[in-house]
């Protein structure tokens, strides 16, 4: 396991950042998971753009190009020789002083991590994850909004934490007004009457590269795709509902809050989009050349 940290390669143990990073102290910083199949790096250049805006939207300037952020991450991939993994790329806003002003971090600190992941049991994709809605709210977007991928990720702690103590492995968050918005980590999708459903970005949640790659699988398949503001009645009343995620991939789900979907097992309009998505992690991205 490799790191690079501020450009240069260092091991699991040589990778340290300061006390005073406002990443650790505030959570001042933005990131990204990414990962490599095969060793083509999947969606990099869209996921690079997408730390570029969250990076902006926090006023955080990454101090490089993206271009030059894209080299220094296939470097340590391919230094890492890992063919199969995940990248965790965090840029923080630096080392400051003990206040919060950002204009006292002189430097942004980057880092980025290859390593393996795994979020579910693997035989939960197999025969489908059971998840829970919980009590804590979304964040609402003018206070923190979810579509900045920022290191502040409480919110979805605390309703992991939550999901955990009823006893299931992952979370749906509602926001204010009651609307379905994502996973701790992960986007939602339902099926019904063969039409696929998902939650818009402005109802507050991230806009997941995996549900975009979905969205793209779907159109080719010829299924319906809508962005639509829902409810728990429309989970509970699904045909088929799946999660989706760079670490967790195309997970389905087979029961939300103790109502079964599908009979239980997972739907075959799931099934035929996990099928092509491993297709597409194949092709979709930046072939890494390893030395
Ligand atoms: N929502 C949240 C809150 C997330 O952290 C993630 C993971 N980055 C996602 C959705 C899924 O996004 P992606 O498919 O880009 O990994």
């Amino acid at each position: 396991m490799l790191v690079n940290l501020n450009g240069k390669l260092v091991s699991k143990e040589d990778a340290k950042i300061s006390v005073f990073d406002h990443g650790l102290l505030y959570g001042d910083g933005v990131f990204e998971g990414i990962r490599i199949y095969d060793g083509n790096i999947f969606r990099l250049k869209e996921h690079i753009d997408r730390l570029y805006n969250s990076a902006k939207f926090i006023m955080l300037d990454i101090g490089m190009s993206k271009e030059q952020m894209i080299k220094e991450t296939i470097k340590v991939v391919s230094a890492s020789k890992i063919r199969n993994g995940y990248i965790r790329l965090v840029v923080t806003r630096g080392v400051g002083d003990l206040g919060l002003d950002p204009r006292k971090c002189s430097k942004p600190t980057y880092f980025i991590i290859v390593d393996n992941i795994k979020l579910y049991p693997e035989e939960f994709y197999k025969k489908g994850l059971e998840i829970t809605t919980v009590a804590i709210r979304r964040n609402i977007s003018e206070a923190l909004n979810p579509q900045v991928k920022s290191l502040n990720y409480l919110n979805n702690i605390l309703a992991k934490i939550e999901a955990i103590n009823h006893g299931s492995f992952e979370a749906v968050m509602i926001n204010e007004q009651g609307y379905v918005t994502e996973a701790t980590g992960d986007n939602i999708f339902i099926v019904k009457n063969g039409q696929l459903f998902t939650t818009p970005p402005y109802i507050g949640v991230l806009e997941g590269i995996t549900r975009e790659t979905v969205i793209e699988i779907a159109n080719s398949l010829k299924i319906k795709t809508h962005e639509k503001i829902m409810t728990r009645y429309d989970l509970y009343t699904a045909d088929e509902c799946f999660l989706t995620g760079t670490a967790a991939e195309v997970i389905p789900v087979v029961k939300i809050d103790a109502r079964v979907i599908n009979d239980g097992t997972p739907g075959s309009i799931t099934k035929k989009i996990i099928r092509e998505f491993k297709k597409k992690t194949k092709i979709l991205g930046v072939k890494v050349k390893y030395d």
